[in-house]
């Protein structure tokens, strides 16, 4: 039997504000002592009151324009209601029926070509805080209950594991592209559930799926999307496929998928409206503002890097992907030079110190040094020099650099011939050689000019010299 594998995403991330989602404390307590960032809102303490963080739902809804949704003029809150140990008020705020916004879509680049990959939803909600089990009991640290996170539901629009990775990174770059989230997974900013079906090719009613929580890597996405595969075609093939929709959790030491719940026991949350927050509004003028904000975006910008800007595959997927590259790619470009040098200049010697956002280089560095090397005044081992030494220190200019090591290369035609008319006379069989049709000598002669001006010769030059008296 040919089958075909259904998979959707919900990603949940935390969006980059000072503050959490209806209070103010700090919301960045990575590393810092647990239960250090409460206060008695987040920590549900009767009679609290939350208030809407404005920074946090306007990153929100420019991550979800970016991620192609609707905006829409009127949402809500509500609470969803359970009860465990790492959620201080026994519910949490989300969005249920009126979320910020719906009907996304963000293209992936596959090996086939490209994809449209359908955005269900986008919508606001606070996290609950972090639970460790340890052999003595279970500790709780509430610094992360009340942070923002938008939860992202995609369409079940993913035909594989790679599919679903490939999207995931795309959602990545797209979130610090609008500055809404660092998403990053280490720090566990950003994390996946999947849900998983399959299905005889033709057929088209979906089945039930296999919800996989809590997956906080690419990769065990990827390695837990596989092995559902595996699991489920395995049943599918003894003709006894799942009949019910479960819940799981995956053991990353492990590799294999464990039952959390069944559909049974799956939660009812008892949603209704939030009482204490006022319902989210934007007027049209709003909205249009929110979507003009909307910088390019990765995909759109590796693509023009391409075609306008003649940069390889490879340097535009490298640029484009984070905007502490492109920002100082694009400025350097702006300064002048041509966009491909500067793109490797960029990449093969400022990215090559992984400390180069701290040398205070900058992008008129950069477009200063591709500059001179155009013009003919410094050879291309000297704009990697210069760069290098302005890494080292970035108070000086290309020019400073230049001048202090001489490496200007002589254009100065009189010295020049100077050399070549002595080398020639040096080396009268090789002359004869070239008039005699071996031309390789040519390139001897070169050398040793160059080898003669110590480097410091304009090839070119060097070579309209040569020429010019062989023909003389
Ligand atoms: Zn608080
Ligand atoms: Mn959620």
């Amino acid at each position: 039997m040919e089958l075909e594998v259904i998979i959707g995403l919900e990603i949940h991330a935390q969006l980059s504000t000072k503050t959490k989602l209806f209070c103010s404390c700090d919301n960045d307590a990575f590393g810092v002592q647990p239960n250090t960032r409460v206060c008695p809102v987040c920590m549900g303490f009767p009679g609290m009151l939350p208030v809407l963080n404005a920074e946090a739902l306007r990153k929100g809804v420019e991550g979800a324009a970016a991620l192609g949704c609707t905006i829409k003029p009127f949402s809500k809150f509500d609470r969803k209601n359970y009860f465990y140990p790492d959620l201080p008020t026994g519910y949490q705020i989300s969005q249920f029926d009126q979320p910020i916004s719906e009907h996304g879509e963000v293209e992936i680049e596959l090996e086939g070509g490209n994809k449209i990959i359908g955005i269900t939803r986008v919508h606001l909600e606070n996290d609950a805080g972090k639970l460790t089990h340890t052999v003595n009991g279970t500790l709780c640290d509430y610094n992360r209950a009340g942070t923002p996170l938008v939860e992202i539901v995609t369409e079940p629009d993913m035909r594989s594991p790679e599919e679903a990775q490939t999207l995931a990174k795309e959602i990545q770059k797209i979130l610090r592209t609008v500055g809404a989230s660092t998403a990053d997974m280490e720090k566990g900013m950003m994390r996946f559930d999947a849900s998983i079906s399959m299905r005889p090719v033709g057929d088209e009613k979906l089945y039930p799926r296999t919800e996989i929580k809590n997956l906080n890597s690419f990769s065990a996405l990827l390695k837990a999307l596989k092995y559902e595969v595996k699991k489920q075609r395995k049943a599918w093939e003894a003709g006894s496929p799942s009949t019910q929709e479960v819940t799981v959790g995956w053991l990353d030491d492990k590799e294999e998928t464990k039952l959390l719940r069944d559909k049974e026991s799956a939660m009812d949350y008892r949603y209704f409206p939030e009482p204490d927050l006022p319902p989210v509004t934007f007027t049209e003028k709003e909205i249009k503002d929110i979507l003009a904000r909307i910088p390019e975006l990765p995909l759109a910008k590796k693509h023009r890097y391409i075609n306008d800007l003649k940069l390889t595959d490879a340097e535009a997927l490298k640029i484009a992907e984070s905007p502490e590259l492109y920002d100082f790619f694009e400025s350097a470009v702006d300064k002048g030079g041509e966009a491909r040098k500067i793109a490797g200049l960029f990449l093969s010697v400022v990215l090559a110190r992984t400390d180069w956002q701290k040398t205070g280089i900058t992008p008129q560095h950069v477009s200063d040094t591709l500059i001179l090397q155009t013009e003919g005044k410094i050879s291309a081992s000297a704009a990697k020099e210069i760069l290098n030494a302005l890494m080292e220190d970035s108070e000086k200019t290309a020019k400073e650099i230049m001048e202090e090591r001489g490496l200007e290369q002589k254009s100065d035609s009189g010295e020049i011939d100077a050399w070549v008319d002595q080398v020639m006379k040096e080396n009268p069989e090789v002359v004869a050689d070239i008039k005699a049709g071996k031309d390789k000598g040519i390139q001897f002669l070169m050398g040793q000019v160059m080898k003669m001006s110590r480097g410091s010769a304009n090839p070119p030059l060097v070579m309209q010299a040569i020429n010019k008296k062989l023909n003389t």
